[in-house]
């Protein structure tokens, strides 16, 4: 799979707001949102453009798309899986976007980003059922235990991991039993655990066109 090269502050400067790609920065008062919230240029802070229908929609594809750290292929396929779907488009969208086990280690807080949790996950790190799971886009489904390998638990990534866990602000789906290092999923994400800050009809409009 590529690689994102675009500076992660940037990419959260062109969408106006944090979209915590950077981890723990993300927390600090070196945030460049807080710093310098204006679009990355060499024009320095002008506003922002006025954007047209269509601007709207394809800038808020592409936040929601440097939200979940995803290509364009990808962030495609999965809204037409979940176009499929019945029920409202949208919400089905956003749950497949937070059940891909990458996001489910990040919300868990067994990383500090997505970036980060998906390179746990494709370097094999986690079991799913006690099976190794290394595919970053796996799909986690009610009653699954997610824990990391036997191996890696006693690694010192793990064993430092303390702290995150209690920073972490974990949805209500997801349960962590942080004295043996696994979590279950409960249920399906609901309503109120789908993230607030994306328009999702939005991006359906974009999409249908
Ligand atoms: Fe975005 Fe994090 Fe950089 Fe702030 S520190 S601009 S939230 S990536």
């Amino acid at each position: 799979m590529g690689r994102n090269i675009e500076n992660k502050c940037e990419q959260c400067r062109r969408s106006g707001e944090k979209l915590f790609l950077k981890g723990e920065r993300c927390y600090t008062p070196k945030c460049a949102i807080i710093k310098r919230n204006y679009a990355p240029g060499f024009h320095g802070p002008k506003g922002r453009k006025r954007l047209s229908d269509y601007g709207s929609q394809l800038a808020e594809k592409q936040k929601a798309k440097k939200f979940y750290g995803l290509f364009e292929k990808q962030f495609r396929l999965t809204f037409e899986k979940a176009a499929k779907k019945s029920g409202d488009a949208g919400k089905n969208f956003l749950r497949a976007l937070e059940m891909r086990l990458d996001n489910v280690v990040y919300r868990l807080g067994w990383a500090t980003s997505r970036a980060a949790a998906r390179q746990l996950v494709n370097h094999g790190h986690f079991t799913v059922n006690g099976r190794k799971t290394d595919i970053a886009s796996f799909a986690v489904k009610p009653g699954q235990l997610i824990k990391p390998k036997k191996s890696s638990e006693t690694s010192p990534y793990f064993k430092n991991i303390m702290e995150n866990l209690k920073k972490a602000d974990r949805p209500s789906w997801l349960n962590l039993d942080q004295s043996n290092l696994s979590a279950k999923v409960l249920h399906e994400p609901v309503d109120s655990d789908l993230p607030q800050n994306l328009n999702v009809q939005v991006i359906i409009e974009y999409y249908s066109k």
